[in-house]
């Protein structure tokens, strides 16, 4: 059977230089967006798999010292950690609800120190 699709190279070679030029201008710009959208959706999907939160928990603001808790957070143990400035102290809490894991930062020199969320149960 005779092939009446050519190859690429066939094709290459009958390219003008402009023409392969602004191929390879063209080509690079067309992957990278196309890895930053994969990795945009890829991030977004993480996103909705990662909040199984129940109300009271996804009203919890995070990373925000002094941020309340709310009343189904049953409190868990207690450690120390070592910052730049001294020891700070975090508290374990454990959603009865939906069995969302926490860990509250006491830390005064932070702002950003307070609520994070370390696993789900
Ligand atoms: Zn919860």
């Amino acid at each position: 059977m005779a092939t009446l699709i050519p190859a690429l190279g066939a094709c290459v070679s009958r390219m003008t230089t402009g023409e392969r030029r602004l191929a390879e201008r063209l080509e690079p710009s067309i992957s990278n967006n196309k890895s930053s959208n994969m990795t945009q959706n890829l991030n977004q999907q993480n996103e909705a798999k990662k909040t199984p939160f129940c109300d009271s928990c996804a009203g919890i603001q995070r990373n925000w010292r002094g941020a309340p808790g709310h009343a189904e957070l049953m409190q868990g143990v207690n450690r120390k950690e070592p910052r730049s400035h001294g020891q700070v102290t975090l508290t374990k809490y454990r959603c009865e609800r939906c069995g969302t894991e926490w860990e509250y930062e006491n830390n005064k020199v932070n702002l950003h120190a307070g609520w994070s969320v370390v696993g789900q149960s």
